[in-house]
């Protein structure tokens, strides 16, 4: 093993294999050096079907939500949406359809929220009291 004269090896962007010790980068799925390989790749940054499918299904804002398993926050987001469309609705009215992209940046960012919330669907449904 060679030894660098940098006081800390780990840096912000790099991590080394927990198998060798090779630098790698943060988010490498594999070690170049040995076979190395990261547990549960399936649970990275990037997108899974389901976060494709709760980004489509939030062309109902909320619905997305529901599909995660967060019941509660689709409600409000189901709620918020008739409130951002009367909303816009009215600005809309006012401002010669300008306000219609109020409800376009909100329908986007649902659907945006729908596919980077964490899926939490699980067996257990317990916790269906949530209380707001
Ligand atoms: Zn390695």
């Amino acid at each position: 093993m060679e030894y660098t004269d940098a006081p800390s090896t780990q840096t912000a962007d790099t991590m080394l294999c927990p198998n060798c010790g090779q630098r790698l980068p943060k988010e490498a799925q594999a070690c170049d050096r040995c076979d190395w390989k990261r547990e549960n790749p399936a649970e990275t940054a990037e997108g899974t079907a389901s976060d494709a499918m709760a980004a489509l299904l939030s062309i109902v804002p909320g619905l997305g939500h529901v599909y995660k398993g967060y019941r509660g926050i689709g409600l409000l987001f189901a709620i918020g949406t008739l409130v951002v469309l009367g909303f816009s609705g009215l600005a809309a009215i006012a401002s010669a359809g300008f306000g219609l992209g109020l409800a376009v940046f909100y329908w986007v960012g649902v659907a945006m929220h729908a596919y980077a919330i964490k899926d939490r669907v699980v067996p257990s449904e317990k916790d269906e009291g949530e209380q707001y």
